[in-house]
């Protein structure tokens, strides 16, 4: 029996589906918020995957923050992407 891709390896039985999730990081003085990052999400757990590409651009962007040293940050996903083009 095979399995298809997208099947969801933490409760087997829900659907990895594209999505959109809220990535949260805790930097020790402040905490950044990304909303609206794209990422797979089981539709039956809830479960987020983010893909290896959207990480880097993540890291990027919490380098960014962690630069201007907020308490609490909370970033658009596709705002800070634009800002981080050269
Ligand atoms: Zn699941």
């Amino acid at each position: 029996m095979t399995t298809p891709d997208n099947s969801c390896p933490i409760c087997c039985g829900g659907h990895k589906q594209p999505e959109t999730t809220t990535f949260t990081v805790d930097l020790g003085f402040g905490v950044v918020v990304v909303r609206g990052v794209p990422a797979e999400v089981c539709d039956l757990c809830g479960v987020d995957w983010i893909e290896d590409g959207v990480t880097e651009k993540l890291e990027a962007i919490v380098d960014r923050a962690r630069q201007e040293k907020p308490v609490v940050k909370v970033a658009n996903w596709r705002d800070e992407l634009s800002a981080l083009v050269c």
